[in-house]
């Protein structure tokens, strides 16, 4: 079978978030299964870009409007990543150093979408299903049947994957014009509350549509920033299906970002290593327990509960217990993140900006990674801690639900239900009493670094899919 993922990140050419984590693994793991796949990410000025081999393989001009981009397709030269990648190449509007966050991003991605089924369509062979992921590539579905001039790419099966559907790439329909000829009766496709919706399009035109947790699939239905009764109706082709974690990339025992590697056999030495050094480079008290925070700094994230919560637990053990913050994003929250050091000197400490190395060294390193999530369609970090025996704490919602159990309960980690800063202090203090028990503290630990996340359980899940649209156009 010949798939195409087709994403605004993958990791390790452009990463923002855990889009970018599955894009990269996900694909590896079908090649590995048998398929023929193909990732096409646009051409960010990257390191990844900047530091390896790629040929042109194909070029041409999107016309969006009145406006015409030139774009190359670019593909890597030693299929270093497991699959084809190819990049697609449009100067004016992707040589910049961030994957979004531009006035023109809607202009950016509808190129993308039109550039990547120009060179789809010139190509001698029909792919047998396109993957999109998140409201970026959401078009793809309704250009590849109404669209006059991909009439040859009409019966492509496509699937959209949902990472984060509060993000929808809303815009006006005086931009209809952006768009390829389509045939004009099918226009209700693209509406969605008196816009054109990226997200929705993809999921009223997709043959199948995925979340990237069974959880994640029922929240939506009743809080998903405007689209629930979309949800809804679309309930018969939609799919949970829980993401994976590339096992090799997230391995402590031969991961080079980290001081010492490790192993469920010798945890104890490595990890007391691997934050020593923590400790040192952030002024922490490494003999004290440490919970770490890693992620945007937004609301979806309960990073405005984090000022809080964080003077609370630390005035409550005082001296008893550290907490380090790595991330960036809301700059009220990243301000009163940063003032807090001046309180809490030897126990508590900041770095705003992102850092994949150090991200590596806190998993590594930490007791607890705190995850006060709002929403969570799936959650990678609570794996990645899990996997490298540190304890998650969350909220139980989304992936988050589907992934922690509490200690309580025989689990894996530390869970409460309220977005707040009190029920998020009331799991440290549970966590701290755990800590001091360290016969229970590390059963706990064992069980979630025993556990399988990885992606070989979850890829055939989607193969299954593929399979089912290609045989009867529907699942
Ligand atoms: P989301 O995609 O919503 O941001 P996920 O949990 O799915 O959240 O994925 C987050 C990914 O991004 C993880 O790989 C995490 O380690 C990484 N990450 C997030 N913020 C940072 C940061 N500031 N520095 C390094 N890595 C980060």
């Amino acid at each position: 079978m010949e798939i195409f993922h087709i994403s605004a990140e993958c990791y390790p050419v452009a990463k923002v978030g855990g889009l970018a984590d599955v894009v990269g693994a996900l694909p590896k793991y079908q090649k590995t299964a048998g398929h023929d796949l193909r990732v096409v990410v646009p051409c960010y000025d990257t390191k990844f870009r900047n530091e390896n081999e790629f040929e042109c393989v194909h070029w041409g001009t999107v016309k969006l409007g009145n406006f015409n981009f030139p774009f190359s397709v670019l593909k890597e030269s030693s299929n270093k990543l497991g699959y084809e990648l190819y990049l697609i190449e449009i100067n004016e509007l992707f040589n910049r150093p961030n994957v979004y966050g531009y006035e023109d991003d809607i202009e950016r991605f509808l190129s993308f979408q039109i550039a990547v089924l120009d060179w789809i369509l010139a190509r001698n062979q029909i792919p047998d299903v396109i993957n999109c992921h998140d409201h970026h590539t959401g078009l793809i579905p309704f250009l590849l049947q109404f669209a006059f001039k991909y009439k040859n790419l009409q019966h492509v099966k496509t699937v959209i994957t949902i990472h984060n559907g509060l993000y929808q790439g809303w815009f006006g329909f005086d931009k209809l014009y952006y768009l390829p000829e389509f045939d004009l009766r099918h226009v209700g496709f693209l509406e969605w509350n008196n816009c054109i919706n990226s997200l929705a399009v993809g999921v009223k035109c997709a043959n199948a549509v995925t979340t990237v947790s069974p959880s994640y699939l029922n929240e939506i239905n009743y809080a998903a920033n405007g689209l629930e009764s979309l949800f809804n109706s679309v309930r018969k082709k939609s799919r949970g299906i829980l993401n994976g974690i590339d096992i090799e990339v997230w391995n402590p025992l031969h991961d080079h970002m980290i001081s010492e590697n490790y192993s469920i056999e010798n945890f104890e030495f490595g990890k007391q290593k691997n934050k020593e050094k923590l400790c040192g480079q952030f002024d922490l008290d490494p003999s004290k327990p440490l919970f770490s925070f890693i992620g945007r700094l937004f609301e979806e994230k309960g990073g405005d509960l984090l000022p809080q919560a964080s003077a609370q637990a630390l005035s409550e053990h005082f001296g008893n217990i550290n907490i380090l913050i790595l991330g960036s994003g809301n700059s009220e929250i990243e301000s009163k993140l940063t003032q807090l050091r001046n309180d809490y000197k030897g126990n508590y400490n900041v770095f705003i900006g992102y850092n994949e190395e150090l991200a590596h060294l806190i998993y590594a390193g930490s007791d607890y990674i705190l995850m006060p999530s709002r929403v969570e369609p799936c959650g990678l970090n609570q794996m990645y801690a899990m996997r490298y025996g540190t304890i998650p704490i969350v909220r139980r919602t989304g992936g988050l639900r589907d992934t922690v159990i509490d200690f309580g309960d025989n689990g894996n980690g530390v869970c409460h239900d309220q977005a707040s800063a009190a029920d998020i202090c009331y799991s440290i203090n549970r966590a701290v009493k755990l800590y001091e028990d360290k016969v229970s503290f590390n059963t706990v630990l064992k069980r979630g670094m025993a556990a399988d996340h990885s992606w070989e359980r979850v890829c055939q899940e989607y193969i299954e899919i593929y399979n089912l649209i290609i045989q009867q156009n529907e699942i």
